[in-house]
């Protein structure tokens, strides 16, 4: 039978296609009445930006290019300042997450919509989430006015984003994609997108470390990416991220290193309690068994095996459990208490097969 379920739809114009940052933008900023548009981008961005808002360059009122990394709070008030005195009534961003994030902190005062042009495989430019750090600390919340109206996927300009950085925000997009399938607001259009997004990130992973110039692997890893960020929004984060969030705030460990050592653990672990999802995996991964299809898929790109090789100390594995134990989500497919979870965190650290 079919089992009842809640959809929050996160509403959006998407536009996806090879060029269509160069064919399609005007017409999209055009549908928006804009006569005085803020221009957000980083330094690095800069010139793509402008060259890309050529065709309207009568509509830019202001640019803002001093974006930095998780969006310190003097930044987001710097451009608040900057949309104020320009009279803007549309915001345009053009970069990754740190520039979306930039343009979500305009819009979660101002109101003001964003048309976003995204550089990397982020997909913040999908989700009403905001973030902004003071100091170091990082403050997140949920507001519908800082999800952007539209936005503009043009893989081409994915071109020149470096392979280890590509390869770190996909597996970031692959770790979204198979959390969505246990995450606390999982329904089945969420997990729908979530497989097909693992099944496009599973392609274009390999596929853009062999040939980062090739059309068909960036398009493929940024479908994926805009999958992993619209499953993400709705479904929610879940056991994995809980761990990885704690390993990375305790251990200062890479971001998305982690996630991909930690996922074929979660995974494993979970796969006995979820097995339509460890099915579903599996099968987008064009593979026989979900978790070793993960594992080899990280093995490929040069992860390595265990957390050691990222620096953790085996002493530190029960610091971790005990962080991560009382932020373990209730609805978790497989009850996870204390030697289950310090288990699955000391395979993960070793590097032992997962499950
Ligand atoms: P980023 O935006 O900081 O960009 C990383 C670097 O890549 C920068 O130096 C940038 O100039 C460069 N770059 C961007 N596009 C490029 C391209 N096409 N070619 C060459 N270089 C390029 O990093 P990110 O990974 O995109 O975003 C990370 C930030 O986004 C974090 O702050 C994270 O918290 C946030 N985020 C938020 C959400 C959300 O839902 N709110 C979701 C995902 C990430």
């Amino acid at each position: 039978m079919r089992e009842q379920f809640t959809y929050d739809a996160v509403a959006g114009r998407v536009v996806f296609g090879a060029g269509t940052a160069r064919t399609a933008l005007a017409d999209e900023v055009a549908r928006f009445d804009a006569a005085r548009v803020l221009l957000i981008a980083s330094e690095q961005e800069e010139p793509l930006a402008r060259s890309l808002a050529a065709p309207f360059a009568e509509r830019i009122a202001a640019t803002f290019t001093a974006v930095r990394p998780h969006v310190p709070t003097e930044v987001a008030a710097d451009a608040r300042e900057l949309a104020t005195a320009a009279g803007a009534d549309l915001l345009l961003s053009v970069g990754g997450g740190s520039t979306t994030g930039t343009a979500k902190a305009v819009a979660l005062t101002t109101g003001l919509p964003i048309v976003a042009v995204p550089t990397t495989y982020a997909g913040s430019e999908v989700t009403p989430v905001w973030g902004m750090t003071e100091g170091a600390r990082k403050t997140t919340g949920v507001d519908q006015r800082v999800l952007p109206r539209c936005v503009v996927y043009d893989p081409e300009l994915t071109l020149t984003l470096p392979v280890d950085l590509s390869m770190a925000s996909g597996l970031n997009a692959m770790a979204h994609c198979v959390e969505a399938f246990w995450a606390p607001r999982r329904n089945p259009i969420s997990t729908l997108m979530a497989e097909e997004g693992i099944r496009a990130l599973g392609r274009g992973l390999p596929a853009v470390l062999d040939e980062p110039g090739g059309a068909d692997g960036r398009a493929d890893l940024l479908y994926g990416a805009y999958l992993a960020g619209s499953a993400f929004a709705v479904a929610g984060s879940g056991l994995h991220h809980k761990i990885c969030h704690a390993l990375g705030g305790a251990f200062d460990l890479p971001h998305a290193r982690t996630h991909a050592i930690v996922l074929p653990h979660v995974l494993a672990f979970n796969a006995p309690a979820a097995p339509d999802a460890a099915d579903r995996i599996a099968r987008a991964l064009g593979r026989a068994d979900a978790v070793t299809g993960l594992a080899e898929l990280s093995r490929r790109l040069g992860i390595p095996a265990g957390l050691r090789e990222l620096g953790m100390l085996e002493s530190q594995v029960d610091e971790a459990t005990d962080l991560v134990a009382p932020t373990v989500p209730a609805d978790n497919p497989r009850r996870v208490d204390r030697p289950a979870l310090r288990a699955l965190i000391h395979a993960a650290w070793a590097g032992s097969p997962p499950g």
